[in-house]
Formats: C-alpha cells, structure tokens, sequence
C-alpha cells in the first residue's frame, strides 16, 4: 500500500530517507516523501499548542478537493493537543486515512535533557509507525513492546520496539 509523508518544513530536516526506509522495514508499506502542501492550522493560543483534529480536518479537505485515495501521514514539529487530552505524540483518523505525528515531545529537548538525534530518531519511527497502524485498522496492543501499544509517555515509547508482535502482524496480514 502506497503512503504518503506529508513533511512539514519545521520537522528535523535531514533524516526523511531512513525514516521511510524503517516504516517500510515495518509495516506494509511502500512510503512516499513529499514536502507537505498544507499549511499547519489549529493553533490554540490559550494552550499554546495546535489541534491534531484540526491538522486531520484539513487533511480530509485536502484529499477531496485533491481525489488522493493514499493514506497520508503528516509529519511536524508543532506541540499536539485536542479536547481531552493535554497532549497527543500523535492521532489517526481511520474512517478517512490521515494521520499525523509531531516530533515536539519525543525530543530531549522538551524535557530538558541534552539533544539525542538518534533517540529523536528511534522515537519518531515507532510513534509514526503506531499510527499508520491505525490506518491500517490495527487497534492498541497490550504487549508493552509492541508498536501498536498506546504510548501515553515517553517511558512507554523508549520501552516499545521496532517491532509488531505476532497477533498485530497476522491482523494487518489478514486485512490486507
Ligand atoms: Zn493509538
Ligand atoms: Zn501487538
């Protein structure tokens, strides 16, 4: 299955080609890198964050308006929230096959810690490869490694692996 990576230019620049590569390493399917089209919308100055519902209804708009039938991740710096919830890594929409991932809370630098590009790295693989899991109608896994185990924090993220576990990877076999 084709996908689309819709690159924001405030994400990290420079590592776009190994992440399609280990998404690809992971999942089935075939990434494709484009610089993203969209404008990033939903800021929430009161939060001083930015909707993922938002950043998801423009993706929908674009799709319609555009006739791409792809799924398509969006990719950007941009601190995640939505109404109930403080913050978000990362959100899909199934129903409509957009999902976006933010790179804000998966690096050092949000928690104070000194920058670890490799860590950055590591964790932006497994929260975006957890989301296209979604669009590829996978749902939470309760083995803590597996990537489509829900990361609420970053404890539970740095604990995942590249990896799907044999119950996850036999459901995405027999849906596709
Ligand atoms: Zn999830
Ligand atoms: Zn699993």
């Amino acid at each position: 299955m084709e996908l689309l990576i819709f690159w924001d230019s405030g994400a990290p620049a420079g590592i776009q080609a190994s992440f399609c590569r280990e998404l690809a390493a992971l999942l089935p399917v075939v990434p494709r890198l484009c610089e993203n089209p969209l404008l990033v919308t939903g800021y929430r100055p009161e939060r001083r964050q930015t909707d993922a519902s938002v950043l998801l209804d423009s993706l929908d708009i674009y799709k319609r308006r555009s006739g791409v039938c792809d799924p398509i991740l969006l990719v950007v710096s941009e601190d995640l929230c939505r109404d109930g919830d403080e913050y978000l890594f990362g959100l899909a929409r199934p129903e409509t096959g957009n999902a976006v991932v933010s790179t804000s809370r998966l690096a050092n630098a949000h928690y104070g810690l000194p920058p670890d590009e490799e860590e950055l790295f590591d964790r932006l693989v497994k929260e975006a490869a957890h989301e296209v899991g979604h669009l590829l109608s996978l749902a939470h896994c309760r083995c803590r490694e597996c990537i489509m185990y829900n990361p609420l924090t970053l404890e539970d993220l740095t604990r995942q692996k590249r990896w799907l576990c044999p119950v996850c990877r036999e459901q995405v076999r027999s849906v596709l």
